[in-house]
């Protein structure tokens, strides 16, 4: 079994960063939560748990030697007034390009334009963006005109550019004024390109990653599209009649995938397909 694996498979820049940032705390404080799961990936925050990063729901406040960490999908400014209210040390691990997007939406929102952000509605990055817009702002909805005629498009940083280049299309025809700003990752641009890449040359693909991670799924539904296609978060989930008639397999992994979570995986097919030893004859 010939296995490629993607080179830029797994963490991003701006989960890397988080996580460097909840360790280091954890190191210092007694106690350090993260508001919310730190990543998107079940096993990886069970991990993140035994080193004393445990997720959290609710805004208590924090008392000596604890710290509270905004993890890299940002948050909505009324969330970090009531941090402040609450008196809580508060890591900011919100990624730079996230916290970007955030500026763009807010200048939008001075210039007088009504904004639109395109992306998944629960994802937690759109509901931070979405509250530097306050009520002049909407979630893309293709279903939906927007009567507006002035209006700035943000993207989710994960988004895929072909659907924002649809989203786009289909609103320009109801504007009289649209202004864009293109934040869309390239780390996400990079996966996408590679996963399609290895989908079109392998048999079979693999892709690692929580199944509550978006865009671990938008890579899976990518692959599906172009190849047979499995999303899974361990190397226990793999079936041999996965690869039936198969001679190769593509990895690649979300960019909240830690790598130790694909290395396991790469050894897993190996075991189960080990490489034939070369015979020498005399
Ligand atoms: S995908 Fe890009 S914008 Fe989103 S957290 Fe990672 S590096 Fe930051």
């Amino acid at each position: 079994m010939k296995i490629y694996r993607a080179k830029h498979g797994g963490f991003c820049f701006g989960v890397k960063r988080a996580i460097k940032m909840a360790l280091e705390a954890a190191n210092e404080a007694e106690a350090v939560y993260s508001l919310g799961p730190l990543i998107h990936n079940r096993l990886a925050v069970e991990d993140l748990k035994k080193r004393g990063i445990r997720p959290t729901e609710k805004i208590d406040g924090t008392r000596k030697n604890e710290a509270i960490i905004i993890r890299s999908h940002g948050v909505a400014p009324d969330v970090l007034k009531k941090l402040k209210s609450k008196n809580c040390e508060v890591i900011d691990a919100t990624c730079p390009r996230v916290r970007r997007a955030q500026r763009y939406v807010q200048k939008l929102i001075d210039e007088g334009y009504y904004v639109v952000i395109v992306g998944e509605k629960d994802h937690p990055e759109v509901r931070g963006l979405l509250g530097y817009a306050g009520r002049h702002a909407t979630i893309y909805n293709d279903r939906h005109k927007i009567g507006k005629r002035k209006i700035g498009v943000v993207p989710q940083t994960t988004l895929n550019q072909e659907r924002f280049n649809d989203a786009v299309a289909d609103l320009m025809p109801n504007v009289i004024e649209m202004k864009i700003y293109n934040t869309i990752c390239r780390e996400t641009a990079v996966r996408i390109n590679e996963a399609t890449k290895l989908a079109k040359k392998a048999d079979v693909m693999i892709v690692v990653g929580g199944k509550n991670s978006a865009n671990t799924t938008r890579l899976y539904q990518l692959c599906k599209k172009l190849r047979r296609s499995h999303h899974i978060e361990s190397g226990n989930e793999l079936k041999r009649s996965w690869f039936k008639g198969a001679k190769s397999v593509g990895i690649t992994a979300g960019a909240s995938t830690p790598k130790q979570q694909v290395d396991e995986v790469v050894k897993s097919i190996r075991r189960m397909y080990p490489k034939k030893k070369k015979r020498y004859s005399r």
